[in-house]
């Protein structure tokens, strides 16, 4: 079968590996769309993973081979494959932190080399304890391979907005109107809230608007902070969610952010990068800063009922597709996005 393989930083090789061999409680998936994410990028541009490896985990795809031991899924079945599961009995998974969990963690499903979730072939082996605790989810009639494949990014995202408690009502600014920036604007109007979406480019401040951000303005805009205390009488955004890695939107989030509010780090940060701040301003204004990584299995549910009940319109997120051959020029375009780029897909 056809794969790409991390072969070192920044070299994606198009290359034929072998199919992957099942066991008895293992399945077979044939990949039809996997979604581009930003920890993909990541893992391909920085040296932070040994070679080689075959990335990818928004995965959806067609049942194409069941273990000997393996009920309740068929060949030919359309389903989602999670890349990882908590073991739901550690410490952090008794206290919902699933995603620190070390089995959690420990990326399983494979296409090949050490397992690191698979997506970028033609097959993905799915192991025992991923088939039998959730991880393999049946896609219902109806849903595209391409819907299907938002409900790991969904489930991101929904857990940063339940993190930050968003209620019905509340005022959100999204920093960066990319991918997830959009899906925070969708996932702001679908708990009820308002939310404010800033970026740098004009496409994507429209587009923010047409997926149902309440006001979307230039990041570089020095009225920033006073016109978005006009649209909060005069008190600022509930929550600020951190789309980008820039120690500017940060303090642009604390200027916008109400006494009492939060302010979440989604967007990984580059590692060098500190961002120095006054304690008092915090202390005074009891602003919260909270970190979210990754998805929580207790959210799941939610998150295939967005998706499958189709809730908000992933469909509207979606602006490229690239055969596999041609990951690297969609990593290439990720990076250097066009005007009017948004999420881009793969389909092996
Ligand atoms: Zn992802
Ligand atoms: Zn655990």
């Amino acid at each position: 079968m056809k794969a790409q393989v991390f072969r070192g930083v920044n070299q994606l090789s198009y290359e034929e590996v072998p199919r992957p061999e099942i066991a008895a409680d293992e399945v077979l998936v044939q990949v039809k769309v996997v979604g581009l994410c930003q920890s993909d990028i990541k893992k391909i541009r920085y040296p932070l993973y040994e070679p080689p490896r075959i990335f990818g985990h928004e995965t959806a795809g067609e049942i194409a081979a069941v273990g000997t031991d393996v009920q309740g899924w068929q060949v030919g079945q359309r389903v989602v494959v999670l890349h990882h599961i908590p073991c739901m009995h550690c410490d952090y998974c008794l206290n919902d932190n699933f995603s620190m969990c070390e089995v959690y963690k420990n990326i399983t499903t494979t296409a090949g080399f050490n397992p690191s979730g698979g997506g970028f072939a033609e097959y993905v082996q799915v192991p025992g304890h991923i088939v039998n605790r959730g991880g393999l989810i049946a896609i219902p009639h109806g849903i595209t391979y391409e819907q299907a494949s938002f409900v790991e990014p969904t489930n991101c995202c929904l857990k940063a907005v339940t993190k930050a408690g968003i209620k019905p009502g509340q005022t959100v600014l999204i920093t960066g109107a990319g991918p997830i920036g959009l899906m925070f604007v969708m996932l702001v109007n679908y708990v009820g809230g308002r939310a404010i979406a800033t970026d740098l480019l004009p496409t994507r401040i429209e587009k923010a608007l047409q997926v149902g951000a309440t006001a979307a303005l230039d990041a570089r805009d020095p009225e920033l902070a006073t016109k978005i205390g006009e649209m909060t009488n005069g008190m600022g955004v509930d929550v600020s969610l951190l789309a980008v890695p820039s120690d500017k939107a940060f303090f642009q989030a604390l200027d916008c952010t109400r006494k009492g509010g939060k302010i979440l780090f989604f967007a990984e940060f580059p590692d060098e990068v500190e961002i120095p701040i006054n304690p008092n301003i915090l202390y005074r204004r009891e602003i919260d800063l909270i970190g979210s990584y990754s998805s929580s299995f207790r959210l799941q549910k939610q998150s295939t009922d967005i998706i499958f009940n189709q809730r908000i319109d992933v469909d509207a997120l979606v602006s490229d597709r690239y055969p596999l051959k041609e990951l690297a020029k969609a990593v290439e375009q990720a990076v250097s996005p066009e005007p009017d780029t948004y999420k881009i897909l793969i389909y092996p």
